[in-house]
């Protein structure tokens, strides 16, 4: 299980890198974490062995890498502005919403059932949309429903791992947020 610190946080926000994309990948080997971050489309994992620094950064990337020590390379500085669908689920058993981002959303509906995503296996996408800078919208759409941010740990094989990013709020609120936050970079 793996919490986020305040400065991992900072790191987080200051990249503009919704919790969406953070991983916890506590107790699996590096093959099967770069196979599930590469299917769910996660940027930074975390619960890992920290890096050789002094400081001992634990945000890895889906390769193991420190992503403190180097960010130039970092994935999501290359998405941020590409164009992408942002999609609402919802898991109907946790009573829980995820926004997040995919090139191809029944494709992301699968992964995120298969893999039990947030301890759901009942994902369903109630929203999708095309856009622009699909990576801006994400974060921003994240940062305006934190005040209905949940965390959720659950019990992946023989691993307890740490969810940051679901939301306890109405489907429609959340789709509203997102058209919201499209809207603004419309004009
Ligand atoms: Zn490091």
């Amino acid at each position: 299980m793996a919490k986020l610190t305040l400065p991992q946080a900072c790191f987080l926000i200051h990249h503009k890198i919704p919790l969406s994309q953070v991983f916890d990948a506590t107790g699996l080997k590096k093959k099967e974490y770069r196979e599930v971050m590469k299917d769910l489309g996660m940027v930074i994992a975390i619960g890992l062995n920290p890096c050789t620094s002094r400081e001992r950064h634990t945000l890895k990337d889906k390769y193991g890498h420190c992503v403190q020590c180097k960010t130039n390379n970092l994935a999501f500085q290359k998405r941020f502005n590409e164009s992408g669908f942002i999609y609402a689920a919802k898991s109907e058993n946790l009573g829980l919403i995820k926004i997040g981002t995919a090139k191809d959303t029944a494709q992301r509906e699968y992964s995120l059932n298969n893999f039990g995503y947030g301890g759901g296996s009942d994902w369903k996408i109630h929203f999708a949309k095309q856009c622009n800078k699909y990576g801006r919208i994400e974060f921003e759409a994240h940062q305006g429903l934190m005040p209905h941010n949940v965390h959720r740990s659950y019990w992946k094989q023989d691993s307890l791992v740490d969810c940051n990013e679901l939301f306890d709020c109405k489907v429609e609120l959340a789709i509203q947020t997102i058209e919201k936050v499209i809207s603004q970079h419309q004009n």
